[in-house]
Order: structure tokens, then C-alpha cells, then sequence
């Protein structure tokens, strides 16, 4: 075989720089990758950062909002069973309120929506008398929250006291033995400087820049009013700030703005930089011919003792080993330095023996072999690779995360001659996650799930429900009195209470349960694989008694106690948020019950709600449509049975039940406001009615009686609206009686005063329906121009059979006698009760025994006397 010639030196040279750029190239190529995997990871850690800072923010802002809606939910109670609220009584409330660490610059009461209290007067004075309705830039807002029964943020507006502030308004419902009735509103004015300062948004070392946005609580379709608005144009971080009524959205960047690249790339990518010089030039050196081997050799020395400076002053470990067994050739200091002995001489020592005292671990925890560090491959198969994470424990004990790469070195003719690898230590990064995360999942607290890993965790429990077919419950626990606690002693006893009741709630369920705090001192629990009902009756009775029992904090002796809603699965629904929703609702159920104890859900519940939307809806349409009728029902002098009145009575036709009694929707109607356009087609139907059969015009026939809501004088049923209705049907007001229950003397508003005067004056007469159902006090009858009232029937149900009844029929009576008064007994259907109301003087008589509700073509109409 004849001699190969040596390659011409051109070739060699060419091939070396071939060989050393490749191999650059490669490790190079390797090294991007890396960097914008670590550019997304770290744009994704700040984000999660940021998410979970942002929570903070949006839970002190929430906070904030609540503690001071919260505190005048007490004056709305206050005045919800005192409509007479004087402003004395008023003013104290108000002091108490402010006094309570708010960030509240007055209250306020608008009785029927203008402002009839407010505190401190001083300041405000120019709200006073202030009329929602005819205030252009709160009117929507105010009547928004009577229209929808829930507390409303508006705002931030200009005040017309001056300043800006969100304006938060409630309304009042007086209840009365009608149901209840639309009272007004209760308003506060939360300063927009102090709110954002006490929220924290104007933090000067906050981490993030923020805004909000969502003006009169219009979630992400509303105005920006708080930080720049192109925070929300450069995809930021959100959060939905949930109000009463509606929401705002908070929008976050950090400071510096997004990250294009990782804080610590620098690092990585100096380590892979160090690597593709390093390879190349180690390979380049190889490839020289030896006949430029001594100048070449000048040059690489100067270069190969920068590059060792380089080397050395990398933080990362380096370590360069020979192809094929892996014994090391040399290491920078950082490398030497992680041994337990960092002088024992390193040369020729195999990889495994400098891992000796070294335990490894991949990142999920497995065990992971020298045989599989990436320093293998690089010497065996001449592959580089980018990155193997991994749990470092050093002989000194101490752990570390750390990334391992590594890069072959080719030998001139190609093969692989050695192999670099590189550990970067990434704990810092490893633990900045770790922590991330945890603030992302968990309540720093008490150290248990939040909301969203809590939902996460109940989306686990209900899909191995689904494959085991055992039942979970998922309870909803609120904490009583909790509030009282936090107001009076404080957050800071606050807090260890919250702590010790997680302790308690833990202690009581097993270890494969859930236990998780939503927020406030609102708790769920999760039961997995229950073998039956009784199970949880068991834990929820445990948890109860654990609560009852006192909490010692500081030197505090607390009694605070726990409302448990719970909902089983798949028994109530499959599905989170709608068992969540079912575990609140039972909670609420549970704290109406009188609190410290436990209720299940049953569709009875959402039954109920769902009732009261839908009966709103057909209301609704019933009265766009003409739904509904009247009846009639006479009302006799009892001396000699003659008919002297009829009462109208309301009848709805019902889309899918038929007809319905008014004790189904009047309620219902009372609470929508829909009640005033339909009580005036009830008198306007009834006087036509009446008319069309001749009656309303002369003083000696029968009188047409017409029920009045109280909250129909609210809605300005008033002269003006009645006056219309008689003229336009030619009816007399002399010939009509309004019937008002006791709850509209209680009503202080002038408005209803003045109605009830004008009334008079017109000559029509009002009478006082269902009385002794309600305050029953005789003594406010002599402040009305009432001259008649009606014995509620459950009174007269009990004539003659049961004797309390019995005497406070002949009571009332002779009382209203006395006070110059006439009486209709109700629901008369016997003749035994006729006779006895005979007996006692009582004037009239209406019920079934007399006669039933009838349309009016069965209505006999009496002839004139
Ligand atoms: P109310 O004003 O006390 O009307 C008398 C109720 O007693 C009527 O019930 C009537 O049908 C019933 N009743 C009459 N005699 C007897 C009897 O001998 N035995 C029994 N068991 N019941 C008798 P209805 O029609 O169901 O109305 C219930 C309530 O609904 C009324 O009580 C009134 O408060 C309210 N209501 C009815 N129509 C209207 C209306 O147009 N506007 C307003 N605001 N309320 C109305
Ligand atoms: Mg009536
Ligand atoms: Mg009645």
C-alpha cells in the first residue's frame, strides 16, 4: 500500500478552522436556544411575580373597599328598622363610623333619594337636599342601587362639595308586615388620595407601576382613573377587583417594565460563550501541522492565558476532561472549590471521583448517575448539550440547584479528543421560583391553599370522583362574629384568630382533605372519598364544637363560632364553581339559622333565588303584555248586610302557572319598583270598571277600595297621578278608598305626609288594611287622616275558637270606637263570627260568608240607597 501523502499545510489550516468553527457553531447554537428558553422563563417568572404581587395589591384595595362599605352596612341596619332616624340619632351612628379608621369623608342618607342626613354637616353642606334623581352625573349610579338592591361604587366623580371621591350608596329596605318597602339610600364618600394611599397604589417602593381602570365599577370596559393608561396597552398582569355591584380591573407592570432576557443570562451565556472559544480554539491548536506548530504555539499561549483568566473568573464551574474515560485534565477554581478538599490535585482523577462525596438528583427527585451528565455524551458521542438541571447535595451537606452543559473538543482529525462541561449554580433562580410559586398558591397567612389553588385542587378531587365513584363534600365555613373581632380588638388579633381556626379546621379532617382559606374569614374544606353522608355530618358537627370553644389570643378570651354551608358531589353538581356557589349559599342559610351550626345545600335554595328573578322577568313582561285582572269583593254594614263597599283585588296570569295569587309576586313587585306602574293600572282599571257599571258618581252608593303600596308613594303616587285617573274615568273621589298598611305611618318622608293629606282633601278615604299584623299602635292613627281600620282576618280566623283572638277582636274595636274610628273585620266565613263581630259593635264585615272575590260581570252591583 503506498504512503498517503501529508496533507498540503493550506488544507490543514482550512480544516482546522472548519473543524474549531463548527464546533463553535454548535455550542453557540446550543447557547441561543438556551437563552431565549431562559428569556421566556424568566418574562414567565416575572409575570408570575408580578401576578402574585398584584394579588397583594388587589386584596388590600379590596380591603380596603369592604372595611368601609362594611361599616355603614351597620347604619343601614340601623335605619332599615328605625325609618325615623332622627338626626341626632343619625349623627351619632355617623361619628362612630368615621371614627372607625376609614378612609370615608361623610355618610349619608338620601330618604327616597335626596339627601336628608349627612356627617359632618361642616364641609358638606352643599350635598344637603341634594336630589339623586335630578343630578345628572349620580343619577344612574343611584338609582342603579335601588334598582338592583346591591351596594353600588360609582366614581370617582367630582364632588359637589368639592374634591373627588368614590361614592358608595346602598339601599334601604324598611320591612313591614306587607314585606318591605324601598326607604332610600345610605351613601358614603370614600376619598379618592386617602383610598389609594391606604390601599397601598401609591406605594413608592412597590415593585410594580399600576392602574386602574373600570370608572363606576365598569370592570374592564370602564375609564382608567388611577396610573397611566398605556400600562393596559403593554400587556400587562390583571386582576379583577370585585365590588359589591360590578368590578375594576387593576393592571400591573413592573417597574422596569418586561424583561426582554433573564437577570442572570449573563452568566449562562458567558459560560457558553467561554465553551465555544474554548472548544474552538483547543480544536484549532489540534489542527495546526506541526510545522506552524512553534509560532502558532507564542500566539496561543498569550490567548490561552487570557482565556484561563477568563476561565477563572467565570462563576460558573469548569472542568475539562479526556476523551474516552473522562479523567480530568484541569478545572477552574469555582469547580475546585465545590470538592470537600479543594487542594487534593485534580489532574487524571475520573469525573466519578470528583463527584465523589456528591449526591445527584434530577429536578423531579430521581436519583440521576454521573454516567448521565452531559459530559458523557460530549466525550462518547461528541454531542453537546445545553442544559441538565439538577439537585446538587456537596459533601459538605449543602444543596444547590445547578445547570450542567457541556461541548465536545475535536482532535484535527476529527474525533473527539475532549469534553468541557460547565455548572452554573442556578439556585438563586431555582428558589426565586419556588417562591413564586408558592405565593402564587398559597395564603402567606396560614399557609394554606388559596382561592385558585384551591379550585385547582376541587377540579383534582371531583375528577378522581368521577373515575372512583366516591362522593366528596365540599364545605363552605364562615366565620362568626369575625368582623367584630377585627373592628374591636384589631387586625393583629384578627390575624392570630384566623391563624388559630385554620389550626383547628386542619386538626379536625383527615390528611387527604383539603383545607384552603378563601379570604377574609371565609374557609372551605375538602372531603375526599367519603363512604357516606353521615361521615360529613360527623366532621362539620366536630368542626363546629371546635369553634365554639373559646380562642385564647394575647390576653384575649374570644368566642367567635363557625356557619358551615356544605354541598356533596356529584349529588348537587360536577362542576367548581357551581358547588362553591351551592357551599356559600347553605352557609348563608346556616348563619340565618342563628350561626355555629351546619346546613346542607338543597335546590330548595337556589330554587327560591331562581323564583324571584324569574317571577322580576314575567312581571315584567305580564304587564307589557296586560296579564292581569281585577276582582272584586264587597264589604256589608253588618247591621243589615247591605253592600257599602267593594274591594278591588289584583289578579296575575301567570305565563306558565296560571293564575297567581298576590302574596306570590306582590312582594316581589314591591322590591322591583314595578309595583308603581302597576298599582296605577289597578286604579285605573278599577275606577273604569266601577264607572262602566254605573257607580262613582253619587255620594249614597258603594264605595271602590283599592290596596296602596307603600311603596308606591315613593315612586310619586301622589295628587297629580290620581287626580288624572279619576277625571279621565269620571269617577269621584269621594267614592274611593285607599287601603295603606300600618308601615306607611312610620314613613317620615314628607312626601308621603302630603299624600296622604291631599287625599283626604280630594275626599277620598283611607283606610288601615291588616291591622295588628304590623305596629298596631292605636296612638299613631290619631296623627292620620285615617278613619278606617281593617281587623286582619287571622284575627277573625280565631273568633270565638281561640281566646286570645277573641279579646283582641272586641279590643280593637271598642278602642277604635273610641278613637272615633270604624272597623272592617277581614275574612269573615262563618256565621258564628258574623254573629259575635255583631256583638261587639263592629261595623263591617268583608270575607267569604258575605261573598268571594268575583270578575266583574258576577259583581252585583247594590242599587243606590
Ligand atoms: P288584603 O288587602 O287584606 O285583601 C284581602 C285578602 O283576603 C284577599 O286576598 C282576599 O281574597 C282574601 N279574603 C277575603 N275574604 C276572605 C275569607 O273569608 N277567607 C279567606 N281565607 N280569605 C279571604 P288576595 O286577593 O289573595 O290578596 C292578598 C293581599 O294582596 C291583599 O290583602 C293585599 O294586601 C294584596 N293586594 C291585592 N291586590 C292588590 C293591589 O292591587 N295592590 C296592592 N298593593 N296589593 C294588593
Ligand atoms: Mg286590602
Ligand atoms: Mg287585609
Amino acid at each position: 500500500m503506498p504512503n498517503q501523502p501529508a496533507p498540503p499545510a493550506r488544507l490543514v489550516e482550512h480544516r482546522a478552522t472548519l473543524l474549531s468553527a463548527l464546533t463553535a457553531g454548535l455550542v453557540l447554537a446550543g447557547g441561543w436556544a438556551f437563552d431565549a428558553q431562559l428569556a421566556d422563563q424568566a418574562r414567565h417568572e416575572q409575570r408570575l411575580a408580578a401576578v402574585s404581587q398584584l394579588g397583594a395589591v388587589r386584596a388590600r384595595v379590596e380591603g380596603v373597599i369592604n372595611h368601609n362599605l362594611g361599616l355603614v352596612r351597620g347604619l343601614i341596619a340601623f335605619t332599615a328598622s328605625n325609618p325615623g332616624i332622627t338626626q341626632g340619632e343619625f349623627a351619632a351612628i355617623a361619628r362612630e363610623v368615621l371614627a372607625q379608621r376609614s378612609q370615608m369623608r361623610n355618610v349619608a342618607l338620601a330618604r327616597d333619594m335626596v339627601i336628608t342626613h349627612i356627617y359632618p354637616v361642616e364641609g358638606n353642606e352643599a350635598a344637603l337636599g341634594l336630589d339623586y334623581r335630578a343630578n345628572p352625573a349620580q343619577r344612574a349610579a343611584a338609582l342603579l342601587a335601588r334598582d338592583t338592591g346591591s351596594l353600588v361604587v360609582a366614581g370617582p366623580i367630582d364632588l359637589v362639595q368639592g374634591g373627588s371621591g368614590f361614592v358608595g350608596r346602598a339601599p334601604i329596605h324598611v320591612r313591614n308586615s306587607g314585606g318591605s318597602y324601598f326607604w332610600g339610600l345610605a351613601a358614603t364618600v370614600i376619598d379618592t388620595d386617602t383610598f389609594y394611599e391606604e390601599a397601598g397604589l401609591l406605594d413608592d417602593g412597590s415593585m410594580l407601576r399600576l392602574a386602574l381602570r373600570g370608572r363606576d365599577a365598569r370592570g374592564e370596559s370602564g375609564d382608567v382613573f388611577f396610573g397611566e393608561p398605556e400600562i393596559f396597552r403593554r400587556d400587562p398582569v390583571t386582576a379583577t377587583v370585585s365590588l359589591p355591584y360590578g368590578s375594576w380591573q387593576l393592571g400591573a407592570e413592573p417597574q422596569g417594565g418586561w424583561l426582554s432576557s433573564h437577570p442572570n443570562a449573563w452568566q449562562v451565556r458567558t459560560a457558553v460563550l467561554t465553551i465555544a472559544l474554548l472548544a474552538a480554539m483547543l480544536t484549532f491548536a489540534r489542527a495546526r501541522s506541526a510545522d506552524e506548530r512553534r509560532a502558532g504555539e507564542r500566539k496561543l499561549a498569550t490567548a490561552r492565558a487570557t482565556l484561563a483568566a477568563a476561565i477563572e473568573q467565570t462563576p460558573a464551574a469548569i472542568l475539562l476532561a479526556d476523551a474516552p474515560d473522562g479523567r480530568l485534565r484541569t478545572a477552574n477554581t469555582a469547580a475546585l472549590v465545590l470538592r470537600r478538599n479543594p487542594t487534593a490535585p485534580l489532574e487524571h482523577v475520573p469525573l466519578a471521583g470528583y463527584l465523589e462525596h456528591w449526591d445527584l438528583r434530577r429536578a423531579d427527585g430521581s436519583p440521576l448517575d454521573v454516567e448521565q451528565l452531559p459530559l458523557v455524551a460530549a466525550l462518547r458521542e461528541g454531542v453537546g448539550s445545553a442544559g441538565v438541571e439538577m439537585i446538587v447535595t456537596l459533601g459538605s451537606g449543602e444543596q444547590r440547584w445547578m445547570m450542567a452543559s457541556a461541548a465536545p473538543v475535536h482532535s484535527p482529525q476529527g474525533g473527539i479528543e475532549a469534553a468541557v462541561m460547565v455548572l452554573s449554580d442556578i439556585t438563586d433562580i431555582k428558589e426565586a421560583e419556588d417562591q413564586v410559586r408558592y405565593r402564587a398558591n398559597f395564603d402567606p397567612l396560614t399557609g394554606l391553599p388559596n382561592r385558585s389553588f384551591f379550585l385547582e385542587k376541587l377540579e383534582d378531587s371531583i375528577a378522581r370522583s368521577r373515575r372512583t365513584k366516591a362522593m366528596i363534600a365540599l364545605m363552605y365555613i364562615d366565620l362568626d362574629r369575625f368582623k367584630n373581632v377585627n373592628d374591636t380588638l384589631g387586625h393583629d388579633v384578627g390575624d392570630l384568630l384566623l391563624k388559630e381556626a385554620a389550626r383547628r379546621i386542619e386538626a379536625t379532617v383527615r390528611s387527604t382533605d383539603t383545607v384552603a382559606r378563601l379570604g377574609g374569614d371565609e374557609f372551605t374544606v375538602i372531603l375526599n372519598d367519603l363512604a357516606q353522608e353521615d361521615n360529613v355530618t360527623v366532621i362539620a358537627d366536630n368542626i363546629t364544637s371546635e369553634m365554639a370553644r373559646p380562642f385564647r389570643i394575647l390576653q384575649h378570651t374570644i368566642y367567635s363560632g363557625a356557619s358551615i354551608g356544605i354541598t356533596l358531589c356529584p349529588a348537587d353538581g360536577l362542576e367548581p364553581q357551581g358547588l362553591l356557589k351551592n357551599a356559600d349559599m347553605a352557609m348563608y342559610q346556616a348563619k340565618d339559622q342563628g350561626r355555629n351550626n351546619f346546613q346542607y345545600f338543597t335546590r330548595a335554595m337556589t330554587e327560591r333565588a331562581q323564583r324571584f328573578v324569574s317571577i322580576e322577568k314575567d312581571l315584567r313582561r305580564s304587564l307589557e303584555r296586560g296579564d292581569f285582572r281585577l276582582q272584586y269583593q264587597p264589604i256589608c254594614r253588618v247591621a243589615d248586610r247591605s253592600v257599602v263597599g267593594i274591594e278591588a283585588l289584583l289578579r296575575w296570569q301567570h305565563p306558565e302557572r296560571g293564575w297567581t295569587a298576590p302574596e306570590q309576586f306582590i312582594s316581589v313587585a314591591e322590591e322591583t319598583g314595578m309595583i308603581i306602574d302597576l298599582g296605577e293600572w289597578v286604579l285605573r282599571k278599577a275606577c273604569q270598571d266601577l264607572a262602566g257599571r254605573g257607580l262613582g258618581s253619587t255620594e249614597d252608593e258603594c264605595y271602590l277600595s283599592v290596596n296602596v303600596s307603600s311603596r308606591q308613594f315613593r315612586g310619586g303616587f301622589g295628587r297629580r297621578v290620581v287626580q288624572r285617573i279619576l277625571e279621565d274615568s269620571r269617577f269621584s273621589p269621594r267614592r274611593l278608598q285607599f287601603e295603606i298598611t300600618e308601615s306607611l305611618l312610620l314613613d317620615e318622608d314628607e312626601r308621603t305626609q302630603r299624600s296622604l293629606h291631599d287625599f283626604r282633601q280630594l275626599g277620598i278615604r283611607l283606610a288601615l288594611d291588616d291591622f295588628g299584623t304590623g305596629f298596631s299602635s292605636l296612638g299613631y292613627l290619631r296623627k292620620f287622616p285615617v278613619g278606617i281600620i281593617k281587623i286582619d282576618r287571622s284575627f277573625i280566623n280565631g273568633l270565638g275558637v281561640v281566646e286570645t283572638d277573641t279579646h283582641l277582636v272586641r279590643a280593637i274595636i271598642a278602642m277604635a270606637r273610641g278613637l272615633g274610628l270604624s272597623t272592617v273585620a277581614e275574612g269573615v266565613e262563618s256565621e258564628d263570627q258574623f254573629r259575635l263581630l255583631a256583638e261587639y259593635g263592629c261595623e263591617f264585615a268583608q270575607g267569604f260568608f258575605i261573598g268571594r272575590p268575583v270578575d266583574l260581570d258576577e259583581l252585583e252591583v247594590p242599587a243606590p240607597r
